[in-house]
């Protein structure tokens, strides 16, 4: 079996150190996949490292994790990938973060449009973010991550475009422009998607983005479903500037 790798929240995590894990991490590790003590797991925190350990003990719900080696390990991508995503129906967005993860995405944030279908009072927002959070987190977990995208606050499209910075594309069907015409990018940069959701940008969306110099590119003449575009676009950059 595949050795689990676990996300926990513990800032430091130190060689020769125990670890105990949150509820959620040890119910998984204990009722999920049946460890026992003895059984290998590995521990990362966002820091860049993979820590190898050794399950010590299993009380009460609580799994005790014995820190034995660390391992600087890089499996980022060398570009910055930033996705403004017009947030989308349930899992429609979950697939988009999960996927965006796997590909190498480090930054993510969902936005609101006018044609956005997903209305929320503030405290479901809230929760919202918290299970976009996990299954960041998760997708991390599977793919071997061990930095953190980040994840930032739901965000009026306006006030997203006032704050923008580096080299932004807004995925458009009518675009005349597409990412094999598209000179070099400037890896210093980072490189912005905008992408609408399910029922696209309106017209003056559509207009405002374009004021704004974000660079409309199509991805062929096809009308592609939202979480399909976002994740198009992102293979097409990583395979032409990325590490594809
Ligand atoms: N009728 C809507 C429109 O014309 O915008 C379709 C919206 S589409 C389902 C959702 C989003 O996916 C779009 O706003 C756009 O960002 C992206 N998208 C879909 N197909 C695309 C394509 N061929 N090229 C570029 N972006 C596309």
């Amino acid at each position: 079996m595949r050795i689990p790798r676990i996300y926990t929240a513990d800032e430091q995590l130190q060689v020769g150190t125990m670890v105990t894990l949150d509820r959620e991490a040890s119910n998984h590790l204990s009722r999920v996949l049946r460890l026992r003590v003895g059984s290998e797991v590995v521990l990362f925190n966002g820091d860049g490292h993979d820590y190898q350990g050794k399950i010590e003990a299993i009380e009460r719900n609580q799994v005790q994790v014995h820190l034995l080696q660390a391992q600087e390990i890089n499996v980022e991508s060398p570009l910055y990938i930033h996705l403004y995503q017009g947030v989308s129906r349930g899992d429609k967005m979950d697939l988009t973060l999960q996927k965006g993860v796997e590909l190498g995405i480090k930054e993510f944030t969902p936005i609101i449009t006018e044609r956005c279908g997903v209305k929320l009072d503030e405290k479901r927002w809230a929760k919202k973010i918290q299970h976009w959070e996990k299954v960041i987190i998760s997708a991390c977990e599977q793919c071997g991550r061990n930095q953190i995208p980040k994840l930032n606050p739901v965000t009026p499209l306006s006030e997203a475009i006032s704050k923008r910075s580096g080299q932004d594309f807004f995925l458009h069907p009518d675009a005349e422009t597409q990412f094999k015409s598209y000179g070099a990018v400037n890896f210093e940069q980072s490189i912005s998607l905008w992408v609408g959701p399910e029922g696209g940008f309106s017209e003056p969306e559509v207009d405002e983005v374009t004021r704004n110099d974000i660079t409309p590119v199509a991805l062929g003449p096809r009308v592609l479903r939202t979480e399909t575009a976002a994740l198009a676009a992102v293979s097409v950059i990583n395979s032409v500037w990325g590490d594809f």
